[in-house]
């Protein structure tokens, strides 16, 4: 049914860069045939799922939205597809995504812009507008995301759908194309909070090929979904993040924001004022850590490793064919920010930019530390605006910069951060996202509220 969805409306909406109707179907009847045998099957057996195109799959194409990945069959497994699998899942096909997952918008895709099954005039959010676009307009009830600045949560609130970024090191990044290794973190998402729950217990957990990964417990997220559900959240503290309003929000966007935290209110829980004073540097610091991290991960697209190779007729040195190769496969984005990343590393600036992106990155983490030493939860819109029309910012790189002010700190502190929808917006009709965040580990508070107030 579902790749029957996806033949009838993805030539409009574009989610899918490759859909893997042998694969799909394999797996499906793989399912029915452990049925039929009385074997046991996993958690997600049968469940259908779009999977971003920066997560690697065995003999399946991943792109990452560039050029110069285009024909690379990765030869493995990411250990997220690698558990989806073991689940049961139905890998149905990878998803669109800004070139290597910079943007907001999913419009530096090499392939194409996504359209928002809300409106396909407009943005599917971004990085991982594919995955956001695919779940709405209901080619697949499950996608997975990656979020580094905020491409599941941006996606999730401009598509209505809900998103959550876990906890850093929760999701392990094995397999995962880098590109900014301490903010990278893989998560669920689906329709509403109890299925974001259960794919997100099926692919958190430790995992030794990762140095960054937890090796600690999941916290039970999905028992914490039917408990904000059956129980509500009366008696928990929730703190309202005073940077996050004002200038740049939509007015619909803070009215549904307001209303959203009086149902909160409503439900018992205690709503304080909270100010994170130094948030207001996140952008600056973001934009010039993920730009640094980003130059030296994608030094490896060589042209002698992976994908597209330019120039190699016998009349250029190695060199030049690297050099061909980078300058015909990367966009304008990608350039941007390995231009930028490369500066800021340079001898001489290092301190002066990276050193200083990286001790604003510690105050924004003790920001994060004295509020949640008052409060369980902090909320926010999960970005100013609803979605943009496609083409308004795609020559405006601060404009595009600035969809992700609120989510940013998140991964900068690395805590858990989800997006659930809050109602539409009454000037263009258009989904408003609430941003609900916790403390590192604590990613089950996420799901009791977020389960409480969709
Ligand atoms: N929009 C942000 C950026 O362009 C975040 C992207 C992401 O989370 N992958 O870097």
């Amino acid at each position: 049914a579902h790749l029957d969805r996806i033949g009838a409306v993805d030539e409009k909406v574009h989610a899918f860069l490759h859909v893997d109707t042998e694969g799909a179907l394999r797996a499906a009847r793989a399912v029915d045939a452990k049925r039929a045998a009385g074997e046991k099957l996993g958690p997600l057996a049968g469940v259908p799922l779009a999977l971003k195109d920066l997560i690697t799959t065995e003999g399946v194409p991943t792109t990452c939205g560039s050029k110069i990945l285009e024909g690379w069959i990765p030869p493995y497994d990411a250990t997220v597809t690698k558990r989806l699998k073991d689940a049961g899942v139905v890998v149905l096909g990878k998803t669109n995504m800004d070139e290597f997952a910079m943007g907001s918008s999913t419009e530096t895709s090499a392939y194409g812009p996504t359209g928002n099954p809300w409106d396909l005039t407009r943005i599917p959010g971004g990085s991982g507008g594919g995955s956001s676009a695919s779940i709405a307009s209901y080619q697949a009830p499950l996608a997975i995301g990656t979020d580094t600045g905020g491409s599941i949560r941006q996606p999730a609130s401009v598509t209505g759908t809900v998103g959550v970024k876990p906890t850093y090191g929760a999701v392990s990044r094995y397999g995962l194309v880098a590109f900014s290794s301490s903010l990278d973190q893989a998560g669920p998402c689906a329709r509403n909070v109890l299925d974001t729950a259960l794919l997100h217990s099926v692919i958190a957990g430790h995992d030794p090929m990762d140095s960054t990964s937890i090796d600690a417990p999941v916290p039970d997220v999905v028992a914490a979904a039917r408990q904000g559900r059956e129980q509500g959240i009366a008696g928990m503290r929730v703190g309202v993040v005073k940077e996050f309003a004002g200038e740049g929000y939509q007015a619909g966007v803070e009215q549904r924001f307001r209303e959203a935290v009086e149902v909160l209110r409503g439900l018992g829980a205690e709503v304080v004022e909270i100010s994170c004073p130094h948030f207001t540097y996140a952008l600056p610091a973001y934009y010039l850590i993920a730009p640094s991290e980003c130059s030296s991960n994608l030094a490896r697209f060589d042209a002698m490793r992976y994908g597209l190779r330019v120039g190699d007729d016998g009349s250029h040195s190695a060199e030049e064919v690297t050099a061909l190769t980078r300058e015909a496969g990367f966009g304008d984005e990608v350039k941007r920010r390995i231009m930028l990343g490369t500066y800021a590393l340079s001898s001489g600036y290092y301190d002066a930019y990276y050193g200083q992106a990286q001790k604003v990155r510690t105050l924004i983490t003790r920001d994060f530390d004295a509020a949640f030493a008052a409060v369980d939860v902090l909320v926010s819109p999960t970005t100013p605006t609803t979605a943009f029309p496609i083409g308004e910012r795609v020559d405006d790189p601060m404009a595009m910069y600035l969809a992700d002010l609120c989510t940013i700190p998140s991964n900068l502190a690395g805590n858990a951060a989800m997006s659930v929808p809050c109602g539409l917006a009454p000037e263009d009709g258009l989904p408003v996202g609430l941003q609900i965040i916790a403390p590192p580990m604590a990613d089950d508070r996420l799901y009791r509220v977020g389960a409480a107030v969709e």
